[in-house]
């Protein structure tokens, strides 16, 4: 997806809400000019949950995370939009190496080292404070790295499309995302200084600490914790260049020699 591509096909483009929950993309033709369009459907609860959000005022926290997932829904979806109207529908384009088609998580995955999403999102314990006050984000904001296979376990179940060549691990990465990262970006500052000095890059938050997850195939599709000894056997080479594990079995960075000493 390039700019010139998303400026020649702007008017082909549409919005709408959509009541199920995810967002999505429909590539049909356009009964006024008879070509085709993409229709981006936005998930109506978030897009409410922003508004409730940006209105309340007080609550960086939330309000920043917020503003960052309904600009990363769009983007995402703006991704199957382009592929769409260039290659027609359900047609997922493969980047680079990639082992797995899913041009809107590339996209994530490019913009961000990863895709953000909430753990635990049920649970009413608040993760995060902003100024002594507890903040109304859901669950605890995590940036899983991609591809993902019990993700694409979901794709697949579901026939949603997708696609895959070769064996998509079966160990993939969590990493803790500070708030501040999400706090940030609200801050007119943070552009004027971070983003002008280090570029697109520093939209990639730092992976300080990882927690590994072992898929295990077959219904119903569910991801663990790797803890257990069973799983033992798919941790080798999980962890990347430049990490190592700690005694918790926690991925952080490795210590250069001498550090800590
Ligand atoms: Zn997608």
């Amino acid at each position: 997806m390039t700019q010139a591509d998303v400026e020649r096909f702007a008017d082909q483009i549409v919005f709408d809400m959509d009541d199920s929950g995810s967002s999505c993309t429909k590539i049909e033709v356009d009964p006024k000019t008879g070509k085709p369009r993409a229709v981006i459907a936005i998930g109506k609860a978030l897009y409410e949950e922003v508004l409730e959000a940006y209105k309340n005022g007080t609550d960086a926290a939330n309000d920043g995370w917020l503003q960052m997932r309904i600009a990363s829904d769009i983007c995402h979806e703006v991704a199957h939009a382009i592929m769409g109207l260039t290659h027609g529908a359900g047609v997922e384009a493969y980047f680079g190496d990639s082992l797995v088609a899913e041009e809107g998580y590339e996209w994530e995955k490019r913009a961000f080292g990863g895709v953000f999403r909430p753990e635990w999102p049920a649970c009413k314990v608040p993760r995060y404070y902003v100024d002594s006050t507890p903040a109304a984000v859901k669950g605890m904001i995590v940036l899983g790295d991609w591809p993902c296979r019990s993700l694409v376990k979901a794709y697949q179940s579901r026939g949603w499309p997708i696609g895959v060549r070769g064996e998509v691990p079966k160990v993939h990465i969590v990493w803790h995302t500070p708030i501040a990262y999400f706090v940030n970006l609200l801050q007119g500052s943070w552009w004027a200084t971070e983003f002008a000095s280090r570029g697109p890059s520093a939209l990639h938050p730092p992976k300080i600490t990882g927690c590994r997850y072992v898929t295990r195939d077959g219904p119903p599709v569910s991801s663990v914790v790797y803890y257990t000894t069973e799983d033992e056997e798919h941790l080798a080479d999980t962890v990347p260049r430049g990490y190592e594990a700690n005694w918790r079995g926690l991925v952080v960075p490795m210590e250069g020699p001498g550090d800590g000493l």
